[in-house]
């Protein structure tokens, strides 16, 4: 199929994109590396009025060491990620999880400010950063506002973006001393999207996790902070609460259905997923005897 008529901008600043997304309301849509957009638009799921290609704004492309902060400019491809050294230093997670993201011809066009505002449930980066901590910047006719990667995502590519406004940036806190991280995901070919996936980052002390944030995508309408993590903080982990923490995870998933897998086996997933977590970060692989929960 291909996309239904529409007329096409190409934003000279970002001024000049709010400019455009102002006038235009809810029929405009932004352009950023069109991976989603042009194949979502040839599907004829969304049939924007305007498009706002934002592809030329250099500003917001780049990545930044701001004291403890790490800045990553929405324009900032999946490519440039891979191979930052900042960002392989801060925020290895990211490198990590990139390399996760569809195949090579994607990752050279797609851009962290697409998949964000995308926000597809199975995507990587979303859960991320909410793993790491980030805030999402977005500019709109009214300033700039930073919103927690928590409250940002709201369902299935719903975001607390309004339709007037640009998302510009990602701010995450740099790696801290004793910072590790888990990244894995099941899914069916690489570079497919997750059927079930897992970001997770700990600071150890001695024996004991004093953080632990773990996010999961592709188990419900929105990547998830799961609170069961909160019960492996500051406790040196045996078996038995791991266990507990295993069924208190699966009481907190509400995982969708779909051809690849059924609710059951994403809670499954999704909890096989956490032992091999916890005895990853803490180096202790009795916590995952037989690889599962
Ligand atoms: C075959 C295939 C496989 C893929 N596999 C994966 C995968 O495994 N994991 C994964 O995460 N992704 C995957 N993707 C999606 C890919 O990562 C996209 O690059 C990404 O989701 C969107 O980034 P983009 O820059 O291309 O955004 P676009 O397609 O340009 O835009 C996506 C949406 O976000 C909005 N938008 C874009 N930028 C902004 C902004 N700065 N501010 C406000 N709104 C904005 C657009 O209006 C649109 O609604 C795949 C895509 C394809 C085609």
């Amino acid at each position: 199929m291909k996309a239904a008529a529409f007329a096409y901008a190409r934003a000279t600043s970002v001024v000049h994109a709010l400019e455009l997304l102002a006038s235009h309301g809810e029929g405009a849509k932004v352009l950023s590396g069109g991976q989603s957009l042009m194949p979502a638009m040839n599907l004829r799921l969304v049939s924007p009025e305007l498009i706002v290609d934002i592809g030329g704004l250099a500003e917001l492309r780049g990545i930044a060491v701001k004291g403890d902060v790490l800045v990553i400019g929405a324009l900032t491809r999946h490519v440039d990620v891979l191979k930052s050294t900042d960002i392989r230093t801060h925020a290895p997670l990211l490198t990590e999880a990139v390399a996760h993201i569809a195949h090579p011809a994607i990752r050279n066009r797609g851009t962290v400010g697409g998949s964000l505002a995308h926000a597809d449930p199975a995507s990587e980066l979303p859960a991320c950063m909410l793993a790491l901590g980030a805030d999402i910047i977005a500019r709109g006719p009214r300033g700039e506002r930073r919103i927690a990667a928590e409250d940002f995502f709201s369902g299935i590519y719903e975001t607390a973006l309004g339709p007037d406004e640009l998302l510009v940036a990602v701010e995450l806190p740099v790696a801290r001393k004793g910072g590790v991280h888990f990244f894995h995901e099941f899914a069916r070919r690489h570079g497919d999207f997750a059927i079930v996936g897992l970001a997770a980052q700990a600071e150890l002390q001695g024996e004991t996790m004093a953080g632990f944030r773990l996010a999961y995508f592709g188990v419900g309408d929105k990547p998830i902070l799961a609170a069961a993590a909160r019960r492996l903080i500051g406790v040196v982990v045996t078996s038995s609460i791991l266990a507990d923490a295993s069924t208190a995870l699966g009481a907190e998933l509400v995982p969708h259905d779909d051809q690849q897998a059924s609710p059951a086996m994403r809670r499954h997933l999704a909890r096989v997923l956490l032992a091999r977590c916890v005895a990853t970060l803490l180096n202790r692989p009795d916590l995952n005897a037989g690889g599962a929960a």
